[in-house]
């Protein structure tokens, strides 16, 4: 499954707890991230990430992308509910996608540990069957 990691900077530390922890799950799949989340989760764990622009500079738009060709399985973008960002409009443009798309997508912890556990256990299977069956959404 690709899996996009996406935190605020006031979540970043959070993030980096929430991957170690689940770091053997992680190691399964196939990563990708916004710049700066994406170092320092390379940097806590040695995980292999495919890292995009920074939010603020596009990445968000850059992930937003692959969820719009359908090649993003399940997002975990842990946001800052308290601070303003200068890319807001783009971080409600990926939240939006997912919907689109059916992306699962957790902005928080609680949720994001309720996921991976269910990506464990093949809850998230049906999005590989559902790019297959789909190939409207392939191209
Ligand atoms: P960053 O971007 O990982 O480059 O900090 C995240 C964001 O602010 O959307």
């Amino acid at each position: 499954m690709n899996i996009a990691l996406i935190a605020h900077d006031r979540k970043k530390q959070d993030l980096i707890t929430f991957v170690t922890a689940y770091q053997p799950i992680f190691e399964k799949h196939v990563l990708f991230a916004t710049g700066t989340t994406g170092l320092k989760i390379h940097e806590a764990t040695g995980l292999s990430i495919e890292r995009f622009q920074s939010g603020p500079l596009g990445g968000d738009q850059e992930i937003g992308a692959k969820i719009a060709k359908n090649q993003m399985d399940l997002v975990i973008f842990f946001r800052d509910p308290l601070t303003a960002q200068p890319h807001e409009p783009d971080v409600t443009a990926l939240i939006r996608l997912c919907d689109v798309y059916n992306v699962p997508l957790a902005t928080n912890m609680g949720t994001a540990e309720v996921l991976i556990r269910g990506l464990e256990h093949g809850d998230v299977d049906w999005r590989a069957y559902f790019r297959g069956q789909n190939p409207r959404l392939e191209k």
